[in-house]
């Protein structure tokens, strides 16, 4: 049996409850040198190791380069010198600033609150130190795009939350909470593009899913189950109950819910052969094909088997939700769905709230037994470090 517990606790310590902050290292796939900040709404202040030395508002402009380990500061006048720390303060819950890495060439991004910037011997380390919120809505942003209906994005909101917050202290050694990158969840920067990705943000605030040890759930989403969601456990090694495989009619005939692909023979029977399949030289080569009408975990030849998420990312494939046929030479691969298929169907999700299926509805579809629940009424043993820290 399916069921959500939605625990009631505290409603109205939600509101006016102070901002949480949560540190984001920014451009991780990059090694950043220089960099310039634009003061882009409200004020802040400039600091360098741990001095007040400047304010800032709307138009300043700061030039940052690392030099021989520290971060050297200019504005469009002064020169400031060198630091081993810089900190650009906001004065206002409304400051923004804009950033764009120089070195390497990246176009800017937009961020709310405040900035850290610690230089290392070969890159300068970028923090945002952001309303965990604020944070949030970037993520929704990026990860699910700005057109989708409003009870989506809160389904969205719940899970992006619970992931951040399971994965917070994965980071720590690097001055950290969280990068930018899909390892941690895509961000980047401040959710401009729909206001509704805020409002579900804050109409859900603190809202999380937890098992019913109070654990965070491990909050898996995807692009499209392509008609059926995968079992944590045929991808992963561990199975969670909540993580099991639903059939997910909502999913079909959503842009991503089908690709096509071709490969050579030769390539797939040389693959074949490669993993360990020997009887691909004695049986019928009509036979060497896969369907999966459910979701299969192996291709099964004989007396061999090969994992077919590992099929899916030996050659590059959308999902390993796929039928092959021989076709002369080649062979024909029909797929379905986008991504590894575990937890939410994104495209579902929208669909669903495309229907008029509210959040509650959406997320109890993709997850069993679990219970949705504000965080900050979990145990302290289920929440990061670095939250209880702070
Ligand atoms: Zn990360």
């Amino acid at each position: 049996m399916k069921r959500i517990i939605i625990v009631l606790l505290a409603v109205t310590s939600w509101i006016g409850s102070v901002a949480q902050p949560v540190e984001v290292g920014l451009f991780q796939n990059h090694l950043v040198k220089a960099a310039v900040v634009y003061c882009s709404a409200g004020n802040y202040q400039l600091l360098l190791d741990g001095e007040v030395r400047l304010r800032l508002q709307e138009g300043d402009i700061l030039y940052l380069t690392l030099e021989e380990g520290k971060v050297k500061v200019l504005d469009a006048e002064r020169d400031f010198g060198y630091a081993s720390g810089l900190e650009l303060r906001s004065l206002s819950t409304e400051s923004v600033f804009r950033l764009r890495s120089i070195t390497p060439e990246i176009s800017s991004r937009m961020f709310d609150d405040n900035l850290l910037v610690i230089p290392e011997d070969r890159y300068l380390t970028l923090i945002n130190q952001v309303d965990l919120d604020k944070y949030l809505a970037g993520v929704v942003e990026a990860e699910s795009g700005p057109n989708a209906a409003k009870e989506f994005y809160k389904a969205q909101s719940i899970l992006c939350r619970t992931y951040a917050l399971k994965q917070m202290d994965r980071h720590t050694n690097e001055g950290f909470a969280i990068c930018d990158e899909p390892h941690c969840q895509t961000y980047r920067g401040k959710s401009t593009r729909n206001p509704e990705i805020l409002e579900a943000i804050v109409e859900t605030s603190g809202m999380v899913l937890a098992d019913f040890n109070f654990k965070l759930i491990t909050a898996a989403y995807h692009a499209n189950s392509g008609g059926q969601t995968q079992r944590a456990s045929d991808v992963w090694i561990a199975d969670v109950d909540y993580l099991q495989s639903v059939v997910d009619p909502y999913s079909l005939h959503q842009s991503h819910a089908k690709w096509q692909d071709t490969i050579s023979f030769e390539a797939w029977k040389a693959y074949l052969l490669k993993n360990g399949m020997k009887s691909v030289t004695r049986i019928p080569e009509e036979i060497i094909y896969i369907e999966q009408m459910r979701r299969k975990k192996f291709f099964i030849l004989d007396k061999d088997s090969i994992k077919m998420t590992k099929i899916r990312e030996d050659w590059g494939f959308k999902s390993a939700f796929f039928d092959m046929f021989p076709n002369g030479d080649s062979v024909l691969i029909w797929g379905k769905g986008f991504g590894h298929g575990i937890g939410m169907s994104q495209e579902g999700a929208m669909k669903m709230a495309r229907d008029g299926y509210s959040y509650q509805d959406i997320l109890q579809f993709y997850f069993h037994e679990v219970r949705m629940m504000d965080y900050r009424d979990l145990p302290d043993s289920s929440l990061p470090k670095t939250l209880l820290d702070q």
